[in-house]
């Protein structure tokens, strides 16, 4: 008998209908005489429109109230499936994070769990109830409800799996796995059987937009084992565990379009210790997180130092810049948001040498012209014309046959 967690996202629980297949789905695997513990989001829809009721009375809304409003929805959510459970005859109790005891720091709106009381919800367990658990919120210390930051349900389903030390934590999406590449893209794109934490990670914080990124560092943390799944059509998913678990590694797994992006030049600032500080130091003063950094000494002494941010952040940060030049004594700022990046993520590059030059050689057989280059163990990622970006992702994910 097995102890399973399941997650369901608003798109799962969106309608009566859904809802009821979810219960469907729940009592199947109950009657299969696992052990099941039921985390759900609000319905699809409803944390913007909360949100938006929220912006039209305080702009920006107060963050411990806003907390009190946003958790609203997945209480609605976690009473409509205990009650779609109980209809089909099997027990079920319902919990808001704060009955729980999902204890959170105070962050408003981006909490993060300390610890959580897993007693009421074992007790449940061992006398047959599915417990169907609020996702996305806690309480502090102090009592006041917490929320865990957008899709923060994922976090919670992995922190119920790694507290209760379940067997399988099971994401049910819309999307039925994991893929190679985002098939709007490229048709051929294959779901992976597995892949591991670290390439998830990557994956996720590089644009393939299927986990929050904070639940996969928590799974990876505390090696639980995550699925992804559809909660549409049955398949076994994407299994993301840890590499000990995956026989052979591919060379590489996936490659990911990233159109967030935007880039930043100063030029012609003197070529001395502190510039770099000096150019970001500002920049991160004003909250806005810098991704790949490229610095140039040319032959007269002077350096070109050139970043890249999000393209929301993009006019924010150019305004900064242009502020501080003439401190910096720099020539010149320059910027261009129509960029993107374009990665390459495979745990089997770590062992094979030669991955970044057939990848620069297949982007110059297209013609496309490469503005930087960022390299780790696991990834290679290289920033290009936004007109190139599906082109590249193309002819990479074809060079190394990731096709089905
Ligand atoms: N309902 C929250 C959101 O829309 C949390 C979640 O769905 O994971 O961000
Ligand atoms: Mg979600």
């Amino acid at each position: 008998m097995s102890l399973i967690v399941q997650k369901f996202g608003g798109t799962s629980v969106g309608s009566v209908e859904r809802i009821q297949a979810v219960a469907e789905r729940v009592a199947r695997d109950h009657a299969a005489g696992h052990r099941m513990v039921v985390v759900v989001s609000a319905m699809s829809g409803e944390t913007d429109r909360l949100l938006n009721l929220a912006r039209a009375i305080q702009n920006p809304p107060a963050p411990r109230e806003l907390d009190s409003l946003l958790s609203t929805g997945e209480q609605v959510t976690i009473g409509l499936l205990a009650m779609a459970l109980e209809a089909r005859g099997v027990p079920a109790k319902s919990y808001t994070g704060a009955q729980v005891k999902i204890l959170t720091d105070s962050a408003f709106n981006k909490a993060r769990i300390e610890a959580i009381d897993s007693a009421n919800i074992e007790a449940d367990l061992n006398s047959g109830k599915v417990v169907v658990v609020a996702g996305f919120q806690g309480v502090d210390a102090n009592g006041n409800i917490t929320t865990l930051g957008r899709g923060g349900s994922d976090t919670t389903g992995v922190a119920l799996a790694a507290a209760l030390n379940a067997d399988e934590c099971q994401i049910y999406t819309d999307v039925d796995g994991v893929y190679t590449t985002d098939p709007r893209i490229v048709p051929e794109a294959r779901r992976l059987e597995r892949i591991t934490y670290e390439e998830m990670l990557e994956m996720a914080s590089l644009g393939a937009k299927v986990l929050q990124i904070r639940s996969v560092e928590f799974a990876s943390k505390y090696q639980v084992t995550l699925r992804v799944l559809s909660s549409f059509k049955d398949g076994p998913g994407t299994l993301i565990t840890t590499e000990e678990n995956i026989m052979e590694a591919a060379l590489i797994s996936g490659v990911t379009l990233n159109r967030d992006e935007a880039k930043l030049t100063v030029l012609g600032v003197p070529d001395r210790p502190g510039i770099a500080g000096a150019i970001l130091g500002p920049v991160a003063d004003a909250n806005i997180e810098v991704d790949m950094i490229v610095q140039n000494v040319a032959a007269d002494g002077s350096a070109d130092f050139t970043f890249t941010v999000n393209r929301n952040d993009f006019d924010k940060a150019l305004g900064i810049l242009q502020g501080i030049a003439g401190e910096l004594k720099a020539r010149e700022v320059t910027g261009d948001r129509k960029i993107v990046k374009v990665s390459l993520v495979g745990v089997g590059m770590r062992s094979h040498a030669g991955i970044a030059s057939r990848a620069f050689r297949i982007l110059a057989s297209e013609g496309i012209n490469i503005k930087m280059i960022s390299t780790s163990e696991i990834k290679i990622s290289v920033v290009v014309d936004d007109k190139y970006g599906e082109l590249a992702v193309r002819a990479l994910h074809s060079e190394f046959g990731l096709g089905g």
